[in-house]
This record gives structure tokens, sequence and C-alpha cells, in this order.
């Protein structure tokens, strides 16, 4: 039947549609398992909250599902409490309004998950490591505590070396390094690829990472992201995704990683990393009413970037009821993607392009259904998104404050190979 196709089509490539258009459930180990042939994400480890059963890797995990709890339980109060809500101010009755918009499709695209029996079987044991070994203690490592954004600040950076192991079949077109398997290059602030068709293991400080088929990664700070800017204006990127470190009250986002003022975020040369033909732009924000002003009165003007539509990632946990109430004035269960396009520096006064024209007469608005994964990690668009950016093929994609790779993809940030990390895939 239908359903059954749906679902087996699930199975092989992680993204399921739902009967209602423009929604869709994804599974972001399938996705990116698709980026490899010998290797394997571990669903426990992608998955490392959110499920019932789970036992948690890492102590702040732990911490913020608790606290996330606590919250709800004051939330849910405060709301008990005052039987009448208490008068908005301006800007909250702004974000008030902004969700009432994509409330009754939130709910559509989630009655229709709770109805797809077959997916919410499946669901249920997505953090299964597929019978591998891992279940008793076969997954490497845990993550050091060294991490990526540490070793790039300190003055020894710069030296730092990162060791590509190249298949031993790979036959090197120059004859000076035929008998040289492995390729040393500088870790940090150095354009690292792997140009082959399939994954290598990489050496850095004596953890393993796995690099992606036709990917590269570019580890620096945001000082030195203009040398990503491409000396051919046909070179440029047509798929920019960017998902920055928005400053934020909370006290745990600034163990996790450095955040950035908003103003430094005027410095992303998003024009000059553009296609000539122009590139179709993504920007992840929260859901905070004063970010998401700037972001589309100073910000996306700033870039040259006109709003074209939003993706709505909403969040579900894996019995797929949605992680928080719908409701909660300060703490949503989704997080928006803004779309917009960037004129390339040629088509300024030229005709746009046909992919574009296609772009704004279609509803791309979309929800994405999944269940979250490490701390602020996002579940990966990049295929959902190339849809729209039909005529480029194959499309130049570019990831910026990435901390994971795709194949086909450059990822740029302080921390691009934080989730290639070995220990974030099963041992055979
Ligand atoms: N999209 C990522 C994911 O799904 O895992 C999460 C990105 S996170 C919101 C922002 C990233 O920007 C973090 O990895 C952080 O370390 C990085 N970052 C913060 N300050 C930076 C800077 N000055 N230069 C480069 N990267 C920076």
């Amino acid at each position: 039947s239908n359903s059954n196709g749906r679902l087996s089509s699930f199975l092989e490539s992680g993204i399921y549609r739902l009967h209602l258009l423009n929604a869709v459930f994804v599974d972001p180990v399938r996705v990116l398992n698709r980026c490899y042939t010998q290797f394997r994400l571990s669903p426990s480890r992608y998955y490392s909250r959110f499920f019932d059963t789970n036992i948690c890797c890492d102590h702040h995990e732990r911490t913020e599902d608790s606290n996330s709890k606590k919250r709800k339980r004051k939330e849910n109060k405060k709301k008990k409490k005052k039987k009448e809500p208490p008068a908005l101010n301006e800007r909250e009755l702004a974000a008030d309004e902004r969700h009432r918009q994509v409330r009754p499709l939130l709910l559509k695209a989630h009655e229709c998950l709770m109805g797809a029996g077959d997916l919410l079987a499946v669901i249920r044991d997505l953090r299964n490591d597929f019978g591998s070994a891992s279940e008793s203690g076969g997954i490497s490592s845990p993550v050091s505590e060294c991490s990526l954004i540490e070793l790039g600040s300190v003055w020894q950076a710069p030296f730092y070396e990162i060791t590509l192991n190249l298949p031993q079949d790979y036959e090197p077109s120059s004859s000076c390094d035929q008998q040289n398997t492995q390729r040393v290059v500088a870790a940090f602030n150095n354009l690292v690829g792997n140009e082959m068709e399939t994954e290598v293991v990489a050496q850095l400080l004596g953890r393993n990472y796995i690099i992606p088929r036709d990917s590269c990664f570019y580890m620096s700070d945001l000082g030195q992201i203009r040398n990503l800017i491409p000396a051919e204006p046909h070179c440029g990127f047509n798929l920019i995704v960017i998902d920055p470190p928005w400053e934020n009250a909370s006290v745990r986002q600034k163990l996790m990683y450095p955040t950035l003022p908003n103003r430094h975020f005027f410095l992303l040369p998003i024009k000059q990393l553009s296609h000539v033909d122009g590139a179709l732009v993504c920007l992840w924000v929260t859901n905070r009413e004063k970010l998401r002003t700037f972001v589309e009165k100073e910000l996306l003007p700033a870039w040259g970037v006109s709003y074209m539509a939003t993706f709505y990632w909403l969040k579900v946990k894996a019995d797929g009821s949605l992680l928080s109430d719908l409701d909660l004035l300060h703490h949503k269960p989704y997080e928006c993607l803004l779309l917009g396009y960037c004129h390339g520096k040629g088509d300024v006064q030229g005709p746009a392009p046909v992919w574009q024209s296609s772009l704004r007469h279609m509803k791309a608005d979309q929800i994405i259904l999944s269940i979250p994964g490490a701390y602020s990690r996002k579940p990966p668009v990049g295929e959902l998104l190339l849809e729209l950016v039909p005529g480029l093929k194959p499309a130049r994609c570019i990831e910026l404050f990435a901390r994971e790779m795709i194949a086909g993809w450059t990822s740029w940030g302080n921390e691009p190979l934080h989730f290639q990390d070995s220990c974030y895939f099963l041992s055979d």
C-alpha cells in the first residue's frame, strides 16, 4: 500500500513524507548514514536525549532534561495559578502573533504523525544500534575533555597537523606520493578536503575523525572566514546554511560553546560566498522576538538576502509526543529555519534565475519533525533544501558554524569535526 511504500522509503532514506503536504518526519541517523559506505553512525550516541529507557552518556544532558522538566512544571504552575493570562508586552504580543499563525499547521503535522501507526512503531526503536556490538560497550571511547575549540585557540594551533589515511587502493595522480597513503596537513586555518569517493579516517592528536566522501572543512575562528571566499565567482556557493552561536541567557549554552554578539554576524561575507548566479541562504533562529526582529530588519538586509519562506523544526520524543507544550510562552517545542535568496554579484541587474522564481511561487513553508540529538544539534536539512534549488546540480553547499560534515559539502566553524569523532560511529 501507499503507507507501506512510505515506510520502506523512510527506512532507506530517513525521510518520511506525512500525508499532509510539506511535512516530513526525519531520522537524522539514517539521513547522515547515506554519507558513508564503511561506517555507520551510532543511533544511541546520536539520540543521547529524549528516549525514556535512555542511559545518558553525558552528565550535562541529564541535568538539562531535569532542568527542562523543572522549568515545565514551573511554567505549568504559573499557568494554573493565574486564571487570567498576564498582559503581554509589545514584543510578547508580536511573538504570540507569529505563533498563532503557524500553530494550526504544526498541530496538523503532529496529528499526522500520531496517526501514522506504522511509523510510530519504528520511531520507538530509532535509538537501537541495529543489534550491533555497541550494546555491550562496543562503542569507541567517549568524547575527550579536550575540545577542538580550545585546541584551536592556543598559540600552538597553527602547528597541529591532521593525518588523512587514504585508502590502500587510492592511486595518486602525482607520482611523488605513490608510496604515500597518508596525507599530513595543517588542521586549523586550512581547507582540508577528502575528494575521494569514500570516507577516510583522519587522526588529530590521538583522536580519529571520519571524513565523508567529497567533503571539506575549514576549522577556524570567524576572523579567518574570508579565506573561504572563492577566487572565481562561479565557484561560489548555491546553498548556504548558517546556525550562528546566538547569545542567550542560558548558562548551559555558555558551557557548551562560545557565543557571539549580534553585531559580529554582519561580518559574515554572505554575498561574497554566494554563487555568481545567487544562493539559497538558510538561517537557524531562536524564538526570541528581539532576535527575530534583528534578523528580519537588520541582518538579512545587510547580507543582501531577501526572505522567502520558513521551515519549522517540530521536536518530538520517542513516543511521538511534543517535547513541550505547544503554547508555552518562553519554551516552544519548535525552532525556525529562515530561507532567503541572495543575489550573486553577477545577477544584480540581470534576470532572476529560474529556480528563484519557482521558489517564490511554490508554498515553501515546511514542517520537519524529528527527535533532537545532542544539545543544539540541528536535523540534517540539506537534502530537503536542495529540492528547492533545482537546476544547479551538483549544487555547491556550505554550512557555517558547523559541528559536522556532510558528503558533498564544505563545513566551516571552530569545531566542524566535532561530530565526526569516531566515538559517534559504531565500531565493527
Ligand atoms: N549546527 C550545529 C549543529 O547542528 O550541531 C550547531 C552550531 S552551534 C549553534 C554554533 C557553533 O558556532 C558552535 O560550534 C560554536 O563553537 C561555534 N562558534 C562560536 N563562536 C565562533 C567563532 N568566533 N568562530 C567560529 N565558530 C564559532
